[in-house]
């Protein structure tokens, strides 16, 4: 296992890091499979990935990820706790109720958080989260009381993770890209401001959607140019923790015309990467639409569909009636946006007969 810098926090981290999703057990509304172990075949497999040298380990509270957080408690008491960094998530906007989320998640793992995110931070949230009195405020007192080691965001969205980069209360950014949505990536490789901050990227896999057309191995591979300290791998079975932590893997470089290549055969994808800089006036997230089009080809319908149903109906009448387009205005890729929003709906429209 090698081993990267956390930002400025002085902290060294495993260069892939173990997600805890597919431990989980209950009933919460996650994307991935995950596979139930029961708490000692659970603490057993995260003890395998730290005995391959992972020493990073990324949770959230008991609403997100089920009992992960409970799992991740009891591995940690088996261990030198000196030796792991823990990092946690819960979604609160608010200063006061992220405060008290902490404690109770410090109380789950029997330790204090190396790293606590505000966890999906998007427009709806962002100001109330920066605010004076808001999440991160919260975050960065309950690291100067010693009840959290570093403070952090975590978002989808580039610019909330730019303002969170420009911001000295924030010390680590939590983003997801992988081969195939790599714009985000590039974009945050290319940004000086990014530089001070640890990065912890997690969809690798895009939740298990690209293991068949590429393997793990090239799924890793193919993101370790990239400047983050760990990337996160969902794992839930010991033959998964033997594939991700069991060996050590060389950078591969995959052109997107590769990716796309591979991924041609049963349907054409949509070319693009994700770097979000397709603004639209009306507000349509264009760049999630796209994606849900490629995860639905992948063989995620029963998810994809419902996001897909949730906005594209408006999407595609205000596409076709618009003449200024100022979403294609910084398209890297040059895609032709309302002619891709049509084909969007023409698969909703086929599904739905
Ligand atoms: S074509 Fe117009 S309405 Fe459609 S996404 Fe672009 S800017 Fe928005
Ligand atoms: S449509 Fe173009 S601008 Fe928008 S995310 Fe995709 S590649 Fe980027």
């Amino acid at each position: 296992m090698r081993y990267r810098e956390l930002g400025k926090t002085g902290l060294k981290i495993s260069e892939l890091g173990f997600g805890t999703i597919p431990i989980l057990s209950g009933r919460v509304p996650v994307l991935p499979e995950y596979f139930s172990p029961d708490t000692q075949t659970a603490v057993a497999i995260m003890k395998q990935a730290f005995d391959h040298g992972c020493n990073f380990f990324d949770t959230a509270i008991l609403e997100e990820y089920g009992d992960a957080e409970i799992k991740l408690g009891e591995f940690i008491k088996t261990v030198d706790r000196g030796r792991l960094v823990i990092s946690d998530k819960a979604r609160f906007y608010d200063g006061a109720q992220i405060y008290r989320e902490v404690l109770r998640s410090a109380e789950h793992l029997g330790t204090a958080p190396d790293i606590y995110f505000v966890h999906q931070v998007d427009e709806s949230n962002v100001d109330e989260v920066f605010a004076k009195g808001g999440a991160l405020d919260a975050l960065y007192d309950l690291k100067r009381e010693g009840k959290i080691g570093f403070t952090g965001i975590a978002s989808h969205y580039y610019n909330v993770l730019y303002r969170a980069a420009l911001d000295e209360r924030v010390d680590v950014l939590q983003g997801s890209g992988n081969i195939l949505e790599r714009g985000m990536l590039d974009r945050i490789r290319a940004e000086e401001a990014f530089r001070g901050k640890g990065f912890i990227l997690n969809k690798v896999y895009a939740a298990g959607l690209l293991i068949g057309p590429f393997s793990p191995a090239e799924l890793i591979g193919g993101v370790l140019e990239y400047p983050f300290s760990s990337a996160l791998l969902g794992i839930g079975t010991f033959e998964q923790e033997e594939e991700a932590f069991g060996r050590e893997y060389p950078v591969l470089h995959f052109s997107f015309e590769e990716v796309l290549d591979r991924l041609r055969g049963d349907f054409e994808p949509i070319g693009c990467d994700r770097c979000e800089r397709c603004a639209c006036p009306y507000g349509h997230e264009i760049h999630t639409t796209l994606r849900q089009f490629n995860y639905f080809c992948l063989g995620k319908e029963y998810w994809a569909i419902n996001k897909l149903k949730m906005d594209l109906e408006n999407t595609y009448e205000h596409c076709c009636a618009c003449t200024d387009r100022v979403c294609m205005k910084d398209c890297t890729r040059h895609l032709y946006i309302p002619e891709e929003i049509a084909r969007v709906q023409r698969l909703l429209n086929s599904f739905g007969k």
